[in-house]
């Protein structure tokens, strides 16, 4: 079930089923005295993407709704995918969203006590040592319809085995000679129990542990056991891990530690996005988007440069619910959470894209008016700003049409408009360069609507906005498009790639666009409504006299028309 109302403004009041669970399980006290705990737990191998925020909102959201504490986790067991630049964005991320973690924790700080707690299996003899290639455990392993078969090495003594771990631990075996398997039963149904693989040898320098360590614990052993360590009560992950809901049990039960629970639930998948962090980082290494945080990821950085809020995007990850079977949801839908949140928070701006100059014959040369405006009609507690009008104004070339199409209601020869908020001007005359393209428009100005309104009453079909030309400041301007082409972007004909599905059109520049002069104080983050434009925000790689303003996106909304359809 997806739940669309756009009225559930957060992650607390959208109904799931993970919260009937928690709520019970606070209410009979389940675990006890111990409080709702829960963890958010990224691998530090790149930048969280906006499928993360559903878990940080459901992980950090649910503690906070029954009192519970939430601790960002580090799961670093891969000490080759992972660095110290992505545990620095993703705490600045989770913090964005506008969480605070109770802990920060690092699954390498349990590697101690995980190799304890491994010893101890072993001498319960409930963990091997086996010499088996990773091909050969594979082999051995079996098939969804066959059992798998017992390793050569399966019935070791424990002190073999003790002694053969400790020399593992100790760097006396090359990469991939041996591993520490869990005994437990290589006939069972469910393939994650056909003895999995504890740890394995890697001599690989750590971002935190250094060369401490040269065995490394795998995702299964480490993480339920991390969550034990931590006190977490409720362990929420994405579906995919069902299968390994019994493992996760097996470890905490022979190890009798702290009961924690596996909970799954869907994860985020949006049309048109690619959300593994995976396909994410070959987009970076190949140059294919400027980087984590270029405006077209599906990054929170990337968002977050691209002028999305949190507010728009906790509130999308609500509506988009919470189930147990993986589905997905329309870009169409984050999109309209933004824009209903950016036309309640945005300041008007008037932006002219692709200039035309406008020349009001009989305005008087030199004269300067100055326009109060306001900042935001949503909002009067927004204040009003004052914007220079004057005898040359630029106009978008799209609101000129030399000889209109039908029902073409702006600005054309003798055709009577309004410049927002300033007069009704009449098209007169062009001026054409060499290849005939109309270059400038003159027109004349009835002095007495100023404000924006005749004083006999005369209708007008057009509204436009404009900006002067004596005063206008210069900007570059990026328009972004969906990175993608199709709505999955996994989808592709047989040996090609996702990168086929790039779109190619992504990113327009323009380098001309003429701005009112106000916006020379933009600051970044801060979010405009640029009237019949977009939303735009400026851009980092904005410099000294070089504005860059990103679009965050267009004013149409398509989703209404979208969810009508579905609804039809
Ligand atoms: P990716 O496949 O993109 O690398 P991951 O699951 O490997 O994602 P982790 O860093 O391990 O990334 O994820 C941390 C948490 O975020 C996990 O609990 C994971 O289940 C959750 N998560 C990751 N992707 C999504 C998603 N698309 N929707 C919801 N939760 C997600
Ligand atoms: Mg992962």
């Amino acid at each position: 079930m997806t739940n669309t109302n756009p009225e559930s403004s957060d992650v607390l009041t959208a109904s799931n089923f993970l919260r009937d669970l928690i709520a019970e399980d606070a209410r009979t006290k389940k675990f006890g005295a111990a409080a709702i705990q829960t963890r958010f737990p990224p691998e530090p191998n790149g930048y969280l993407h906006i499928g993360h925020a559903k878990a940080i909102c459901l992980d950090f959201g649910l503690a906070d709704e029954f009192g519970g504490k939430t601790n960002l986790r580090f799961d670093d067991t891969n000490p080759e995918k992972e660095e110290q630049e992505y545990v620095d964005s993703i705490q600045q991320d989770v913090r964005w969203l506008g969480f605070e973690w109770e802990r920060l924790c690092y699954a390498s700080d349990y590697f101690p006590q995980l190799y304890e707690w491994a010893l101890q299996l072993i001498k319960a003899g409930k963990a091997y040592v086996d010499d088996l290639t990773a091909d050969q455990i594979r082999q051995y392993r079996g098939t969804l319809t066959e059992p798998g078969k017992d390793s050569p090495y399966r019935n070791r003594s424990i002190e073999e085995n003790l002694d053969l771990f400790q020399r593992m631990r100790a760097g006396e075996f090359p990469d991939g000679s041996r591993v520490l398997r869990a005994k437990i039963d290589m006939a069972s149904p469910n393939l994650n129990m056909r003895d999995p693989v504890m740890y394995r040898i890697l001599h690989a320098t750590h971002h935190r542990t250094g060369d401490a360590w040269c065995i490394y614990p795998m995702y299964d052993y480490a993480h339920g056991q991390s969550d034990s360590i931590e006190n977490v009560t409720h362990s929420m992950c994405t579906l995919e891990f069902a299968d390994h809901q019994p493992l996760y049990r097996w470890f905490i039960e022979q190890l009798g530690i702290f009961p924690s629970q596996q909970f799954e639930f869907d994860r985020l998948n949006i049309t048109y996005t690619m959300l593994s962090k995976r396909k994410l980082l070959q987009l970076v290494q190949e140059k294919r988007v400027r980087g984590w945080d270029d405006p077209r990821m599906p990054t929170l950085s990337g968002f977050r440069r691209r002028g999305f809020t949190p507010q728009a995007i906790r509130t999308f990850v609500a509506a988009a619910g919470v189930s147990r079977t993986n589905g997905s949801t329309d870009v169409e839908m984050l999109e309209h959470f933004q824009r209903d949140d950016l036309n309640r928070r945005a300041r008007r701006a008037m932006a002219v894209l692709h200039p035309l100059k406008l020349v009001i014959d009989n305005y008087p040369e030199g004269q300067v008016e100055l326009v109060e405006v306001a900042n935001n009609p949503e909002d009067p507690t927004a204040g009003t700003r004052q914007v220079p009008f004057s005898r040359q104004i630029y106009i978008e070339q799209d609101d000129f049409r030399e000889a209109p199409p039908p029902k073409y209601y702006r600005l054309s020869p003798g055709k009577e408009v309004r410049l927002r908020n300033a007069y009704f001007v009449t098209a007169q005359s062009v001026v054409k360069d060499a290849a005939g393209n109309v270059v400038e428009v003159h027109c004349t100005y009835d002095p007495l609507s100023r404000g924006g309104n005749s004083p006999d009453g005369r209708k007008v079909k057009s509204t436009m906005h404009w900006v002067s030309a004596a005063h206008a400041i210069s900007a570059e301007i990026r328009l972004y498009d969906k990175l993608f082409t199709r709505a999955d972007p996994s989808d592709y004909p047989e040996g090609g790639s996702f990168l086929d599905n790039l779109n190619p059109h992504s990113l327009e520049i323009l380098s001309g666009a003429k701005l009112e002069p106000s916006l020379a104080q933009a600051k970044l983050g801060e979010p405009f409504q640029f009237e019949r434009v977009g939303y735009f925000c400026l851009d980092p790689d904005t410099s000294e006299g070089h504005l860059v303003f990103n679009r965050t996106l267009s004013l149409k909304d398509s989703w209404a028309r979208i969810e009508k359809k579905a609804g039809a």
